[in-house]
Parts: structure tokens; C-alpha cells; sequence
């Protein structure tokens, strides 16, 4: 079953019925972001949910994205997929001057922002998947993604050359202006984004042709990184600088990837230890066999069924784990099960009739047999 599976339905993270105008998820998100922002609330859940509501929100405000996810749910090729880059345009959310949180956190077009602080990129994050290997061993993967990259022409100024870009003389390059207005007997003074620059602080008088004068290009980009031993779904890395570069200059924002570990042919995981069922006949059971398989260390691993063994129980075999992050590893847990020929033949059913004697439980013995068994069980 996949992991993505868990995952709630995004309607359901933004209580926005299937219907929803954009108008309706911008009002959703913005009052849930606000309530679940980490700053915000301290509770030990928010930062997840507040993961969750961005993430249910960069789906569902991008068409092309939301109608996928309407036909495929989380498991469609979006979703689930190798990458999917989610892009908050929270300075069109937000808009000017609303709230210095958003502004201070994002970097985006807040009200704030002046000369003397850089404007922050975009954060992507990209969900990768990584063979259950990486669990056992670690190693290192890559994703590529379309990033906002500065553009080569203008050195990301947006200016077709260096006199083509000057400071705003509305705001005198701070990047808002402070308005004063008489309301009655009162003076207020409001300060807001500057209209002429939209909060750049600059000008561009003559856009470099390359990139018409937004400074960054996207571009393709490779980008590998190391996956620790141990990893499991849900983890998170994140990479300073790998982000968006802001539109004319800036710091860029940072990559997140979220690693999505793939299912083992037969292993389940338990923490460091590795679980798995292995079928044996009777005749194993009863007298003992020792089987080989192919194992993640690429040596093979010798399980051993001692005779008089029963099914149900388990064997451990220690120490052929996952590395449980204290410098050892978890065990192989074996669970022996009964195989029975789904179709026995006829030579086998007489040759089982003339063993039942002394395989089977008599009837007068069954009840002596069912009180031993629960008390093996209680004790
Ligand atoms: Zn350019
Ligand atoms: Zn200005």
C-alpha cells in the first residue's frame, strides 16, 4: 500500500468543500496559515499542520496540479511522483503591508522590506523516492528541478546594462512610502508598499532583453545529495540556497526534499528492525531445515528452523538490521508460517490419512489439548 495513501485529502486540510473558487482557498489558507504559522502557535502539532495546509494549498491553487489531483487523489503522477515543486506566491496573498509575519518569514513583496535587507527566493520542495536500500546503507540520489536562477546578461539586475537600473525616487530606494492624511481633527500616517516600484526600490529603465528585466531565468537543475542510513518516509532535507532566486536579485530561497522510501519486496520496517513472514512445510517444522536468501548486506542470510520448531513463532536474527542511529542494528525478526499445498493430490491425501494417528489430536484428547495450549499462552 503506498505511504502517500495517509495523507489527508487537501479539501479536507483547507474545510473547503470539492467546489471551491480560488477566492474561497485563498480565504481558507490565509486564516488557517495565520492561525498554524510556528511563530504563531507553539502547540507541538502546528509545524506539521502548517506543512500540511501549504502543501494542500500549492496543489489545489494551481489548476493544472488540482485537476489531477481530483482525478488521481495523492497517488497521481504529481503527487506521488519523482518531484513536484510547490510555489507560494505569498506576496499575492498576502499583498502589501498585511502582516509583518508573512512578510518577515517569506521574504515576498511585504511592506517591510528596505534597501538595506536582500529579498528572499522562493523555497522548493520536491518529493523524492528512494530505494529501500538507502535505508539500510544510506547513499546518494538526485533530484533535478526548474529553478529561478539569476540571469547570466544583467547579473540578475533586470537592467539591459548598468545605467539602465535606478533607485525609485518615489520611495528613494527604501521600497515603501509613508502617506499622511488628515481625517478629521486626526493625522494618519500609513505606510505602504511604494506604487512606483511595487517595493523594489529600483527602476528598470531599459530590461535586459534575456530575461525582460525580472532579472532570473528558470533553468533545469541536477542537483544531488547525500541520504543518510536509516532514513524513512517523511524526512526532510533541506538545502540552504537551492531555492528561487528573487525576481532582480537577492538571496535564493531553499530546496526541501522530502524522501519517500520505497517498499521492500519482503521486509516490513520496525524501527531498526526488519519484520518478514517466511512460508515452511510441515515436515520443516518438524525436523528442522535451514534456508538461505539473498539479504540487503549482500551476504546471504542463514535462517536456521531448529526441529519441533512451530508456526507463529518467530526467530531472531541479530544484528542484520537497519542501523538503529547508536551504532548498531536492529534485528531480522523471522515469522514462521504453515504452508499447505493449495491442491494436494491424491498419493498425498491417503499417505496423510495414514499418518493423521500420529500427526492429528485425538477427539477425546482435544479438550486436555486446548487447556495446555492457553495455559502455554497465559504463562
Ligand atoms: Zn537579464
Ligand atoms: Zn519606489
Amino acid at each position: 500500500m503506498s505511504v502517500m495513501s495517509d495523507k489527508r485529502d487537501y479539501y479536507e486540510v483547507l474545510g473547503v468543500n470539492k467546489g471551491a473558487t480560488d477566492k474561497e482557498l485563498k480565504k481558507a489558507f490565509r486564516s488557517l496559515a495565520r492561525k498554524y504559522h510556528p511563530d504563531k502557535n507553539s502547540d507541538p502539532g502546528a509545524d506539521d499542520k502548517f506543512k500540511e495546509i501549504q502543501e494542500a494549498f500549492a496543489i489545489l491553487s494551481d489548476s493544472e496540479k488540482r485537476a489531477q489531483y481530483d482525478r488521481f487523489g495523492h497517488s497521481g503522477p504529481q503527487m506521488g511522483g519523482g518531484f513536484s515543486g510547490f510555489d507560494i506566491r505569498y506576496e499575492d496573498l498576502f499583498g502589501s503591508g498585511l502582516d509583518d509575519l508573512f512578510s518577515n518569514l517569506f521574504g515576498g513583496g511585504g511592506g517591510r522590506r528596505s534597501r538595506t535587507r536582500q529579498s528572499r527566493g522562493q523555497s522548493i520542495l520536491v518529493r523524492k523516492k528512494i530505494p529501500f536500500q538507502m535505508a539500510f546503507e544510506g547513499g546518494s540520489e538526485e533530484v533535478s528541478v526548474d529553478t529561478f536562477l539569476s540571469c547570466d546578461s544583467c547579473s540578475g539586475s533586470g537592467g539591459a546594462t548598468s545605467d539602465d537600473v535606478e533607485i525609485c525616487s518615489t520611495c528613494r530606494g527604501q521600497g515603501q512610502v509613508t502617506q499622511t492624511r488628515q481625517v478629521g481633527p486626526f493625522v494618519q500616517q500609513t505606510s505602504g508598499i511604494c506604487p512606483t516600484c511595487q517595493g523594489r526600490g529600483k527602476i528598470i529603465i531599459n530590461p535586459c532583453k534575456d530575461c525582460r528585466g525580472e532579472g532570473r531565468k528558470k533553468k533545469k537543475q541536477t542537483i544531488r545529495f547525500n541520504v543518510p542510513e536509516g532514513v524513512d518516509t517523511g524526512m526532510r532535507l533541506r538545502m540552504r540556497g537551492k531555492g528561487h532566486v528573487p525576481p532582480q536579485g537577492g538571496i535564493a530561497g531553499d530546496l526541501e526534499i522530502e524522501l519517500i522510501l520505497e517498499n521492500h519486496p519482503w521486509f516490513e520496517r520496525d524501527g531498526a528492525e526488519l519484520l518478514m513472514s517466511l512460508p515452511v512445510g510441515f515436515p520443516d517444522l518438524m525436523l528442522g531445515r535451514t534456508v538461505t536468501i539473498p539479504h540487503l548486506d549482500d551476504k546471504p542470510l542463514v535462517i536456521k528452523i531448529p526441529a519441533n520448531s512451530l508456526a507463529g513463532h518467530t526467530l531472531n536474527i541479530p544484528g542484520r538490521g537497519l542501523p538503529n542511529g547508536r551504532g548498531r542494528r536492529g534485528d531480522v525478526i523471522i515469522l514462521l508460517k504453515l504452508h499447505t499445498p493449495k491442491k494436494p493430490s491424491r498419493n498425498l491425501k491417503s499417505q496423510l490419512e495414514s499418518l493423521k494417528s500420529d500427526l492429528s489430536i485425538a477427539d477425546d484428547d482435544l479438550e486436555n489439548s486446548i487447556l495446555d495450549e492457553a495455559k502455554d499462552r497465559r504463562s
